[in-house]
């Protein structure tokens, strides 16, 4: 354990002078989502690929409905239909004078044809009205011949979705540096992309440790508590956009701790343990990882007291062949979760490339019906209700570090820095928002 206090900044300056961005891959675009893009991706194809209609209705010439109206609708003759998927026309025929083709949303429009006039603007064929229009355009069978009258002109181009109107070929779609949300996924699906280059989700790999440590489901016997911290760990990690991997508890052994370290290192990014690090514990964290593979390795995990609360003692550094970064993180539940918020997350956001490490953090108005005190030299993270309107922050629970029920009703912690050791009620506050 070195002896100096480190600061939360110069810890976290550590973490990620440490981590490095994970090698891109190219991944199928649903196991993209939420990665950071390193490609630049351009169109191939133009978007629409073709002039297509917009409406059901008829492709038209326009000077054939020019002043058409429902006094005096033009008739039309139709010579086929037109399905969304079809080629077009039949015998590659084309909309001549007095003619219209039938056609569907998406399909393409057949050459000579200049517009869409929308079914209801037309008899639909029947000779009645919209309603029977709409029905008839619909059932009618492939082929159907016939007339249809039009009551309304249409301009060129109406209700025509012109082939390139979303994008061409040759434009960026997406910049490197995009990170893939659904709409992008959208985007690649459409140009017709089935795989990108990102920076893939860091694999984490969760383990507690604590032989009073019971798996909820099983029954709690005397001097046991349920491992929540594995679960709840496991939870950040994802909401941090990892694949996180819950090992669950070890118990107070260092040699089974090392077994399972070593055996999870083969999937692991980044490795998170829980407990076995409080001053005067017995610390089988620190024993254990203190021969995690080869001697001769560099790395190693140094141990530290960070001048916070809650979290003070805990450990960081890497571990096995491929240095994989480990964070020894305390035992108690909140000083777990909170390390993990502070250190853990941004770390999972840098493997992945992205730009944005941080939660985001507001000022706040501290309402409580007394003064806070916190300690001379640390910073201090407190569990609290943020009020977006109000603009105030109310502390939930209290300093306990085992208070989970509070930190459950939590949506945000209230930042008290090191050279305050009371906070009144009405102090301007930091708040770092967890939602
Ligand atoms: P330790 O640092 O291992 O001494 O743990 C500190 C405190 O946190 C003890 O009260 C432990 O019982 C508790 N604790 C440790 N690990 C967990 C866990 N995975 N889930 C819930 N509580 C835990
Ligand atoms: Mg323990």
């Amino acid at each position: 354990m070195s002896s100096t206090m480190w600061s939360v900044d110069e810890h976290l300056d550590d973490i990620l002078g440490a981590v490095r961005p994970l090698e891109p891959i190219e991944l199928q675009l649903h196991d993209a989502q939420g990665c950071v893009l390193v490609e630049d991706v351009f169109v191939e194809i133009a978007l629409p690929p073709f002039d297509n209609s917009a409406m059901d209705g008829y492709a038209v010439r326009v000077a054939d409905v020019d002043g058409a109206d429902e006094e005096f609708p033009v008739v039309l003759t139709v010579i086929g239909d037109i399905a969304a998927g079809s080629g077009g026309l039949p015998d590659g025929r084309s909309v001549g004078p007095g003619e219209a083709a039938r056609i569907m949303t998406g399909a393409p429009l057949p050459a000579g044809a200049e517009a869409v006039v929308p079914v209801e603007w037309t008899d639909g064929g029947t000779g009645g009205g919209p309603a029977d229009a709409m029905r008839a355009h619909r059932d009618a069978p492939e082929g159907a011949g016939g007339e249809v009258r039009v009551h309304r002109p249409v301009e060129a181009r109406a209700h025509v979705r012109d082939r390139g109107s979303d994008v061409r070929p040759g434009e960026l779609a997406l910049p490197a540096g995009s990170v893939i949300g659904p709409p992008q996924i959208g985007l690649l699906a459409a140009i017709g992309r089935a795989t990108v280059k990102v920076r893939p989700r860091p694999r984490v790999v969760v383990i507690s440790t604590g032989a009073e440590l019971a798996q909820p489901g099983e029954e709690l016997t005397g001097g046991r508590i349920y491992d929540s911290n594995s679960f709840a760990l496991t939870a950040a990690a994802r909401d941090a956009g990892a694949i996180a991997y819950r090992v669950g508890a070890v118990t107070d052994d260092p040699d089974a701790l090392r077994a399972t370290i070593e055996d999870q290192l083969i999937r692991a990014d980044i490795v998170v343990t829980t407990g076995g690090v409080s001053v005067g514990a017995y610390d089988v964290v620190k024993e254990a990882l203190s021969s995690v593979g080869d001697a001769d390795e560099p790395g190693g995990v140094d141990f530290r007291k960070i001048a916070m609360q809650p979290g003070k003692p805990q450990g960081f550094g890497s571990i096995g062949p491929d240095r994989t970064p480990l964070f020894a993180l305390p035992g108690n539940p909140v000083s777990a979760y909170v390390s993990f918020e502070l250190f853990v997350r941004p770390a999972i956001r840098a493997l992945m490339g992205l730009a944005d490490l941080y939660r985001p953090t507001v000022r706040a108005t501290l309402k409580a019906d007394k003064a806070l005190s916190s300690p001379a030299g640390r910073r201090q993270f407190l569990r609290g209700s943020y009020d977006v309107e109000a603009g105030t922050v109310t502390p939930v629970g209290g300093a306990g570090s085992h208070l989970v029920a509070a930190l459950a009703r939590a949506d945000a912690l209230i930042v008290l820095p090191e050279d305050v050791t009371s906070a009144e009620p009405g102090t301007d506050t930091e708040v770092v928002l967890l939602r």
